[in-house]
Formats: C-alpha cells, sequence, structure tokens
C-alpha cells in the first residue's frame, strides 16, 4: 500500500517542528514532508532551520523523526525561486535553495520540491534546473518541478504559466534529463485548469514515469485553496485512475492548508484528523 503523508507547515505554527512530527504520527500518517519555509512568508525560513546552526537542528530532527518512527520523504523548499527585476531577493533566494538541499540530505529526504520560474522560457529553467543539479547529487535528494499557476483578475481564472501543462513540465524535465530531476505534479493546480478542460488525471497520464510525489489537496476548480480532499469540486476518483494508469508507486502526500478559522491547536486536531480520514480513503482508493 502506498505510505500517506501530511506537511508540517500547518500543525508547526501551533507546536514547532518536532512537535508537529509528534502530531503526524499520533494522527496515524506514515511519513512526513517538511515545510522548509513559512507559506504565506515568502522571504522566511520556516524558523526551525533559519540559525547558522541549521544542519545540528536538521541532524537532531533526523533523530527525533527515527525515534518516533516517522519517515521523512518529502519536503517544500522556500518560494518563489526567482523573481523580476529583484536581484537582491534573487540571490539570497539562490542560498536559500541550496541551504533546502543541503537540509534535506541531512534529514535522508529524497523528493525536494523546489519551484519553477513561472514566467520564464522552458530553455530559461532548464537552465535553472540545470544549476541546481550538482547539488542535488550531492545530497542525493531528486529536485522536483512543480506544475503552477497565475491568475486572471479580469476572467477570475487561472491563466497559464511555466508547467501549468505536460507540454511544458515535460520539456523542463525532460530537457534537464537527470534522475536527480523529475516532476511533482500539484493535482489542486492542474484542476485550476478545469475552465480549459485540463485534469489532474490528464497531465498525470501525459506526463507518466516523470511523477515521483504529489501535493493532493482540493478546490471549487477555480481558486487554488488547498482544502481537504474531498471537501472541493476534484473528482479523485478520476485523479486515481490517472495515478493508476501511470502505475503510480510514490507516496501519498496532502498539502493542505489552515482554514483561517483554526486559531488553537484544538480546531486544528479535528481539520488534520479529517485530513487523516480523507487520506486513507485515497489510499484505500489506490488498492
Ligand atoms: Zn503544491
Amino acid at each position: 500500500m502506498l505510505r500517506i503523508g501530511m506537511m508540517t507547515e500547518t500543525i508547526s505554527r501551533f507546536t514547532g517542528m518536532k512537535g508537529a512530527l509528534k502530531v503526524i504520527k499520533d494522527l496515524g500518517f506514515d511519513c512526513a514532508d517538511i515545510t522548509i519555509q513559512k507559506t504565506g512568508e515568502n522571504r522566511k525560513l520556516t524558523n526551525y532551520f533559519s540559525g547558522k546552526d541549521y544542519k545540528k537542528k536538521a541532524q537532531e530532527l533526523k533523530e527525533y523523526a527515527d525515534k518516533i518512527k516517522l519517515p521523512l520523504v518529502q519536503a517544500h523548499a522556500p518560494f518563489p525561486s526567482y523573481l523580476d527585476g529583484k536581484p537582491r531577493y534573487n540571490k539570497l533566494a539562490w542560498k536559500k535553495l541550496l541551504k533546502s538541499i543541503e537540509i534535506c540530505g541531512i534529514l535522508k529526504i529524497k523528493h525536494l520540491v523546489i519551484h519553477p520560474w513561472n514566467d520564464h522560457t522552458n530553455e530559461e529553467n532548464i537552465k535553472f534546473y540545470k544549476k541546481v543539479l550538482p547539488y542535488a547529487k550531492k545530497a542525493n535528494v531528486v529536485v522536483c518541478v512543480e506544475n503552477m499557476w497565475r491568475w486572471n483578475k479580469e476572467k477570475e481564472q487561472a491563466k497559464p504559466c511555466s508547467c501549468s501543462f505536460s507540454d511544458t513540465f515535460n520539456a523542463i524535465v525532460d530537457g534537464v534529463n537527470s534522475k536527480y530531476v523529475k516532476a511533482c505534479v500539484d493535482i489542486g493546480h492542474a484542476e485550476m485548469f478545469a475552465h480549459m478542460k485540463y485534469s489532474a488525471r490528464k497531465m498525470l497520464e501525459e506526463m507518466n514515469e516523470r511523477v515521483v510525489c504529489l501535493h493532493i489537496h482540493d478546490n471549487d476548480k477555480i481558486h487554488d485553496k488547498h482544502w481537504i480532499p474531498f471537501r472541493g469540486s476534484i473528482n479523485y476518483k478520476d485523479v486515481v485512475k490517472g495515478l493508476k494508469k501511470i502505475n503510480y508507486k510514490g507516496d501519498l502526500v496532502a498539502e493542505i492548508l489552515a482554514d483561517p478559522e483554526i486559531d488553537t491547536f484544538e480546531k486544528g486536531l479535528a481539520y488534520w484528523k479529517e485530513n487523516y480520514r480523507a487520506m486513507r480513503k485515497i489510499q484505500s482508493m489506490m488498492k
């Protein structure tokens, strides 16, 4: 059976990083995804890794995860990876990306998701991931490109950017052509293009063996909601058909964000339990 996991992000804001791992374990998940950056605070690493002693902290975290028998399988790097016309930010972002790869190496995390440069050509993105490649090899970490979107304010719908569809996504992964650069399909992002008759299933089937990890969540097929699966409009029966068709053997990782109503740990716990049940359901659908 495929393992199910969730990210530390929504939990760690109440518990800190180690506490989040404990909660993920106690909820019953099989594995965890480490959020190296705080969501919504694009210029900061999560407090846990922000200091100069990050290597020591990563080592401690690895020992703790081993102790509670929770495999760390995936991580999310800081983003955006690049901003046009912001050389200072880009210099810093590059340093943080390399630091994230190093952290994953220490944590023995296999898959690190690094966002592409959204508005850049395939060639520019290939160049970017090729630049990352030696560091990924050194740390023995597979860097995963993620499908993204831009927002059309007038039409109130997603508009395509780099990797929104399998053509650019495949071109980048194939252009780098290394076992250290593969794909993370974000199910929710793909489904935001329903207005263009696109779907996560289509993306999965067109990308096939390039897909090594997933971001699983739900939405209204318009906005990027990051809801718990089955709360929105995404047809997970269809997604599972796509996963089975490509013989997906990776982990099933939820990328849910905290509901704004969740302001206490207790409220969070009920929410994460629902997430756990939803992910077990997807896991059983994969049998
Ligand atoms: Zn994602």
